[in-house]
């Protein structure tokens, strides 16, 4: 049977499979899960003569650094013994395009990619070519908010403070609390996505046949445009769903701003909504990877995927260099100008989204109305996200005109689809400076000149087009070589239709930029300010539980760790009223002083001194996906009975460890060291 085990780990079938296949082939015998793990285990401690994997992991980052020092290589040591608990890794060519497109940057943590069960963080940026690129990776123990603070700290330090103009991540608790410590200026955006799957999981069975009800209520209070309504709506939905209000509150609401359309209108997000596009990336590296890959085959497995990307991006110009769709007949009659301008400065994603809204324009028709006029949309959509609504008003004219000169308003046009196919309609506001902004806000969050404007440009002549309108990330690597050479400034100014006065068109400062930079800057600033400090406790206390369990379940403490936090609930219950606020603030400091010095830029004689991660994957049971399948096939009380094998060998492990002080341990509440040296996690 041994030999069996080997030849799986030669083959590097994960632990839970080689059960299965042993239950198989063995059907008379019958299996201990925790002897089949010890079993591999020693197998692998056996191969250990060899020079250690994540030494070899370091060896190869250290080589790299050597033959270029632009190489950003932090490890992080943690305990006496320098075990490696941390490591970030950031390439030259990765750090060329964090620097471009650091206004859009993504996070996203996946577990189960090698056999120390550490967690790969992700950093991607979305790139002109439309695509997300990975821009830097690191390998951590865990997912404590220090952790995490640990990892924003090491992007700061390898790329020279360039902070994201904007981070989007899922809505972790650790996470959220170590971004507000690190960019604390940074508006932080969640996935959508994985906002909507928690409150399925929460609270579906909780609300039953509900639940319909309460998504259109939260869908309308997500969508609403202004902030007022936002909170009228949040109030209601709170009351009519009562058993729902804790979970709303204390994840979603303290933390409206990272989520809720009224807050943060004009964000550029350049089209993304959430970051599922990360997740397909991690599952790309998934799908070659498992829990027993080493250090070095996850980074074989990151660079693989990088230059697939390198590739992609060189494949597209090539195509679009023998393919030469133009704008269909009619808007090219109009816009051929325009045309000519965005080939030379767009890459050709970018410029097909762009033609495809010039030439959507042709099925919308307008009129000049007068600006006080106002937009208030008469419903808000209740099942779906407002942005992936076309034609959809993202704003109220009211609030952009809120704090600005109105006398510099020029024109102001109702636009709607031809025939009355639709209701919605958005206003197009021309300024006396040229710029313009649209209520469907395209060209400010996405970058792309909206199809409501290109269809005014037909009206009128007061709406001009210049390149500088569309963003400068969207442009081709080749223009960026020549921006210097004033290549925007000798951009022609555009408009659709003849122009009586002609000398008038030369003389246009186009502002449209600093009118973004207007917006972002103002806009609720206020308010923003004021929530934000409250997120932050709620992030460290739960990561901290979370990482507690996490330990528990793999050394099979769990039930002293709920003896312990059940002391702790009688004790404070006692005290319930009794708020020690300086209590809490201590819990941030010991978090953020924990972080300093400790971003150790990867040298020769750090490799010599570092110590093997922990194996915490093998011999625990880590995950509830493997709790579940061993209760269904071995019946619950087989399992309480490894629980219990498992508790006995951690103390008698326990007995072994040197004294030093007569100091108590929280988790094993054994003298000698304390719970963060504890040897019952080490095992
Ligand atoms: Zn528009
Ligand atoms: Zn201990």
């Amino acid at each position: 049977m041994i030999k069996d085990l080997k030849f799986f780990l030669d083959c590097k079938v994960a632990p839970i499979i080689q059960l299965e296949i042993l239950k198989r082939k063995y059907p008379e015998h019958v299996f201990h899960k925790q002897d089949i793990y010890n079993a591999i285990y020693n197998l692998c401690q056996n191969n250990k003569n060899e020079r250690p994997d994540s030494l070899l992991f370091l060896d190869i980052l250290f080589e790299k650094m050597t033959q270029d020092p632009r190489w950003k290589v932090f490890v992080r040591h943690t305990g006496s013994e320098n075990r490696l608990s941390g490591i970030f890794w950031m390439s030259p060519s990765q750090l060329e395009l964090y620097r471009r497109f650091s206004d859009i940057v993504l996070n996203d943590n996946t577990c189960k990619t090698n056999k120390y069960n550490m967690y790969l963080s992700v950093f991607m940026i979305k790139d002109n070519y439309g695509r997300f690129r990975n821009v830097a990776n690191a390998l951590i123990e865990d997912e404590l908010s220090s952790t995490y603070t640990w990892i924003l700290q090491c992007l700061v330090k390898a790329t020279d403070n360039i902070i994201p103009k904007s981070f989007w991540t899922d809505s972790e608790p650790g996470l959220i609390n170590a971004v507000a410590q690190v960019f604390p200026n940074t508006p932080h955006f969640y996935c959508m996505f994985h906002i909507w799957q928690n409150i399925i999981k929460h609270l579906k069975s909780k609300l039953g046949e509900n639940f319909s009800n309460f998504s259109k209520a939260f869908y309308a209070c997500r969508n609403a445009l202004c902030i007022e309504i936002f909170e009228q709506r949040w109030k209601f939905m709170i009351k009519s769903f009562p058993n729902c209000k804790r979970y709303m509150t204390r994840t979603l609401y303290n933390n409206r701003i990272s989520w809720a359309k009224a807050y943060m209108p004009f964000q550029f997000n350049g089209g993304i909504q959430s970051t599922q596009s990360v997740e397909s990336f991690n599952n790309i590296i998934k799908r070659s990877l498992n829990s027993t890959s080493t250090l070095c085959e996850v980074e074989e497995a990151i660079n693989k995927r990088y230059e697939e990307e390198i590739r992609y991006c060189q494949l597209t110009d090539l195509k679009a260099k023998y393919t030469t769709v133009g704008l269909p007949h009619l808007s090219s009659q109009f816009f051929s100008d325009v045309d000519t301008v965005i080939v030379e400065f767009l890459t050709p994603l970018i410029l097909s989204l762009q033609r495809f809204q010039i030439s959507q324009s042709f099925t919308y028709e307008g009129q000049l109305i007068s600006c006080s006029f106002d937009n208030s949309p008469s419903n808000t959509p209740d099942d779906n996200f407002v942005e992936d609504i076309v034609d959809e008003p993202q704003v109220m004219l009211k609030s952009i005109l809120n704090d600005m000169d109105i006398s510099n308003v020029v024109e102001t046009w109702k636009i709607r689809r031809v025939g009355g196919i639709s209701q919605k309609e958005n206003l197009v506001v021309l300024f006396n400076d040229g710029s313009h902004i649209c209520t469907c806000l395209e060209t400010i969050t996405k970058g792309i000149i909206c199809r409501h404007f290109w269809r005014v440009m037909l009206y009128s002549n007061t709406a001009k087009f210049h390149i500088s309108i569309i963003p400068i990330r969207w442009y081709k690597d080749d223009i960026l070589t020549k921006l210097s050479s004033s290549i925007l400034e000798n951009s022609p100014v555009l408009t659709a239709v003849e122009s009586s006065d002609t000398a008038m068109l030369h003389t246009v400062d186009f502002t449209l930029q600093s009118l973004k930079k207007h917006f972002q800057g103002s806009y609720n600033n206020k308010i923003i300010q004021q929530i934000i400090p409250k997120r932050n406790k709620f992030g460290v206390a739960f990561s901290t539980a979370k990482t507690a369990i996490n330990i528990a379940l793999e050394t099979g403490c769990d039930n002293e760790l709920v003896k312990l936090l059940r002391d702790f609930i009688s004790t404070k219950q006692r005290s319930r009223n009794a708020v020690d606020l300086e209590n809490n603030m201590e819990v941030e400091n010991i978090e953020h002083d924990e972080n300093q010095n400790n971003i150790l830029p990867l040298q020769q004689q750090l490799i010599d001194i570092t110590a093997d991660p922990y194996v915490t994957k093998i011999r625990g049971a880590p995950c509830k996906k493997r709790m579940k399948s061993s209760i269904e096939v071995m019946g619950r009380k087989k399992v309480m009975h490894e629980t219990l094998n498992h508790v006995n060998v951690q103390e008698t492990d326990d007995s072994g460890g040197t004294s030093k002080s007569q100091r108590k341990c929280l988790l094993c509440k054994k003298p000698g060291h304390y719970q963060k040296k504890c040897p019952s996690i080490r095992e």
